[in-house]
């Protein structure tokens, strides 16, 4: 590729990539994927995603706590997430993956425990003006109103409906363009209404492969045509200004 591109989510510290973790990240450095953020899920990937990130130094952390786990976490677990993130907050680009889930967690207890955490991840977003990479399935305009006040908000494999898009962008946040666009007409739909000013790309490797098996950040290649032919814009002007939308939000 003649242009470069980041992989604004990943998770290249996950099992899927023990056997040749530094060739795909050489694979995507190759075809062009100049950087690439890593977001820890809990505590255990916290800690490897800023290993990864200080071993590579164009590869950046955020630290997050998966909405899939506060439902069965303790307040001292909380606790201690929120502590370590607080103490590498210099370390990291943002904050986050977090949020909410109401696709896996149908129960009102388990939904409340959800916002109660989500709520003090983003005080910690907003105390140290971190941007906030939010996971909000099946609840993004509930995230988008626990979360909306703070400066810098991306919804990270935005797959809400058309007018929360609207209210996200209008908010001055971001929506981020999973490999699924590949794929998902309802990516492909999002992908042509959302405004390219307010869009980054991610992979969510090793997640979400728009090929088959598992996910890489070198194939954020093959959303590029989708987009391009979604919305009338050359590819390279969707990698570049979704590059520097990225860099502009993260402060990379
Ligand atoms: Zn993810």
């Amino acid at each position: 590729m003649d242009h470069q591109v980041i992989d604004s989510h990943c998770h290249l510290d996950f099992p899927k990539f023990n056997k040749d973790r530094d060739d795909t990240i050489q694979r995507a450095r190759k075809i062009g994927v100049d950087q690439m953020i890593n977001s820890g899920v809990d505590p255990k990937t916290n800690i490897s995603s800023l290993e990864l990130s200080q071993r590579y130094e164009y590869i950046h952390a955020t630290l997050g706590f998966s909405p899939h786990l506060s439902p069965e976490a303790t307040d001292e677990r909380v606790r201690q997430m929120l502590a370590f993130i607080e103490d590498n907050v210099a370390r990291i680009v943002g904050i986050g993956e977090a949020g909410l889930d109401y696709h896996y967690f149908n129960s009102n207890a388990e939904r409340n425990r959800q916002i109660e955490v989500f709520k003090q991840v983003i005080e910690l977003a907003d105390r140290y003006n971190k941007p906030l990479v939010i996971h909000g399935r099946e609840a993004e305009d509930v995230a988008l109103g626990l979360a909306g006040h703070l400066d810098k908000v991306i919804f990270h494999c935005y797959g809400g409906d058309l007018q929360t898009m609207r209210n996200i962008v209008d908010a001055g946040h971001f929506i981020s363009i999973p490999t699924l666009v590949c794929f998902s007409e309802h990516h492909q739909e999002i992908a042509k209404e959302a405004p390219l000013e307010h869009m980054l790309l991610e992979t969510d490797s090793p997640y979400l492969s728009p090929r088959k098996g598992r996910n890489e950040p070198a194939f954020i290649t093959d959303s590029l045509p989708w987009i391009s032919y979604l919305k009338g814009i050359q590819e390279m002007d969707i990698a570049e200004v979704t590059r520097k939308n990225t860099i502009r939000v993260f402060g990379l």
